[in-house]
């Protein structure tokens, strides 16, 4: 449905109280909720919850429609099932081997328990970041903003990169993280920090930025992401929707960076297709917006 920004809370929390199974901001002032398939008229059950909850009329556009696929235990599963970001880079659960493995002899299998950290590898962004890593093969130092379980600064240095840095807000996430990392056997290339990019001394540049987070985060932190790529550096954005590519393009041209490759893969719960960017530092400032 859609809302105005600042109703997004109550939106969520007259999802939680109709009953819905699980509820999110897609982007700025849409919020989806998942009811069970049973669930007797979840429009009406929602109108009653926000009406006890908030003062004013209903926020616009709410409309229902059946997903596929909402078998929320069997998402989480596969989820936790080894994935290939390439042929030859898997993230895979600790435990997982042979014969269900399915990897080919010689791939990098990156061992992610799946935690409180969003990230098991499954995931449309994690793999577009994932594949653009393994990729760009470089071995300068990797950012990670926004680590979750850690796969992409775990992965950045199985791949080779002398040292990365995964920065998270949440602590239960960095704990996971912490776990994954000793699992992976890279704790001594992969640094683990609570906060965001005001954690990192000023001036600190990586070769290789990765930000899979959501589109106003995103345009929120961009000219900060930017100023953290080395010049000829790659910045690799995720989390957002092929609906919010222009408006981010804009943005990223206007934070001096040049789109150099793009990925995008349906997603039938987001109703669009997420949206991957990978970018680099504009040498020639054509990117950038001229000065008025
Ligand atoms: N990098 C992983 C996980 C992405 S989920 C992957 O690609 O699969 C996004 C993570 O970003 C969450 O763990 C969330 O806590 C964190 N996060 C959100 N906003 C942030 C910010 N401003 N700074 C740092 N971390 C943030």
């Amino acid at each position: 449905m859609r809302t105005a920004e600042r109703d997004e809370e109550t939106v969520l929390a007259a999802l939680d109280l109709a009953g819905a199974r699980g509820s999110w901001v897609v982007s700025p002032g849409v919020v989806r909720g998942y009811f069970d398939p049973g669930a007797a008229d979840p429009q009406a059950a929602f109108r009653e919850a926000w009406s006890a909850l908030a003062a004013g009329g209903l926020p616009l556009d709410v409309s229902l429609s059946d997903v596929p696929d909402t078998d929320w235990t069997a998402t989480w599963r596969s989820a936790a099932r080894p994935v290939a970001a390439t042929p030859r880079l898997w993230v895979a659960p600790p435990d997982a081997g042979p014969p269900e493995a399915g990897w080919p002899p010689g791939a990098l299998v990156l061992r992610i328990q799946p935690g409180a950290g969003f990230g098991t590898g499954g995931h449309a962004t994690t793999r577009a970041l994932l594949a653009w890593l393994d990729g760009d093969r470089g071995r300068g130092p990797v950012l990670d903003v926004g680590t979750g379980s850690g796969v992409l600064a775990i992965a950045a240095a199985r791949l080779g990169a002398v040292r990365s840095v995964g920065l998270d807000l949440d602590r239960d996430a960095l704990a996971n993280a912490a776990e994954n990392r000793a699992r992976n056997g890279v704790q001594d290339r992969v640094a683990l920090v609570a906060g965001s990019l005001e954690a990192l001394r000023p001036g600190v540049r990586f070769e290789r930025v990765l930000a899979n987070l959501d589109a106003a985060t995103l345009a929120r932190l961009l000219p900060q992401l930017a100023a953290r790529v080395t010049p000829g550096g790659r910045l690799g954005a995720a989390g957002l929707a092929a609906g919010e590519r222009a408006a981010f393009l804009a943005r990223a041209s206007a934070s001096g960076l040049a789109l150099l490759d793009e990925h995008a893969e349906a997603d039938l719960a987001l109703g669009d297709e997420w949206w991957s960017g990978w970018l680099t530092p504009d040498p020639t400032g054509a990117a950038r917006r001229p000065r008025a």
